[in-house]
């Protein structure tokens, strides 16, 4: 995988690539599709959701420039891959997920190899976790209509957001900074992301 799918794409950081030869992305899939979980594509994960194919990641990942002492927020835990990637990159973790069956299952998987850095949030992502704020960075995992406002307030000064934005189906990934209080926007690429569901969000 990251041989074949992610250095000849441009995922130079050393760091993440030995993080993603390290974690074990079949644990983080339903059985049944453990032989395909190291496949170039998305999969399912059950309740509508999927896991993010490999290479798109990475390329967050990589975008958020992760030195190791971060306070990050994720929206959209999701199977918690993401989530272990950026728990060895990063300070500390904290994830939000709005389906409670799919927290369960990653806290479950997150929890074996005892992750100490990483707290865990069932709720609507779009509000933020206005209590642990500011965050260094934050990411989000689902596609959004737009910026959520609560999460831009909650970034810290020079901090970075990458997160989906667009239509429901087909949306830019952007890294949005945080200068002297300002958004700067910058287009990663295109990509396409399950709906971020809930206040700030798509509507169900
Ligand atoms: N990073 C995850 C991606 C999972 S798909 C992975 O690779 O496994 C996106 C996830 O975002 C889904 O699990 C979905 O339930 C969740 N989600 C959608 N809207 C949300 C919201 N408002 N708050 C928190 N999670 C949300």
């Amino acid at each position: 995988m990251v041989a074949d799918q992610l250095r000849p794409r441009g995922i130079l950081d050393e760091r993440l690539l030995a993080a993603m030869e390290d974690i074990p992305r079949h644990l983080f899939v339903p059985a049944r599709l453990a032989p395909r979980s190291y496949e170039d594509c998305p999969l399912q994960i059950g309740e509508g959701q999927t896991i993010s194919q490999p290479y798109i990641v990475a390329e967050m990942t990589q975008a958020l420039r992760l030195s190791g002492t971060e306070k990050v927020l994720e929206i959209g835990t999701g199977s918690g891959y993401q989530t272990a990637i950026l728990c060895r990159l990063a300070g500390e973790v904290v994830t939000v997920e709005r389906i409670a069956s799919l927290l369960e299952k990653a806290r479950k998987v997150l929890m074996e190899p005892y992750t100490e850095n990483v707290r865990f949030r069932i709720g609507d992502g779009t509000m933020g976790v206005p209590e642990e704020a500011p965050f260094h960075r934050i990411i989000v995992t689902a596609a959004s209509p737009k910026v959520p406002t609560p999460l831009f307030e909650q970034l810290a000064e020079d901090g970075i957001m990458v997160i989906p934005v667009g239509e429901r189906w087909e949306q830019d990934l952007l890294r949005v900074r945080k200068e002297k209080g300002r958004m700067r926007k910058e287009v990663l690429g295109g990509c396409r992301f399950v709906p971020l569901i809930g206040q700030f969000g798509f509507h169900e």
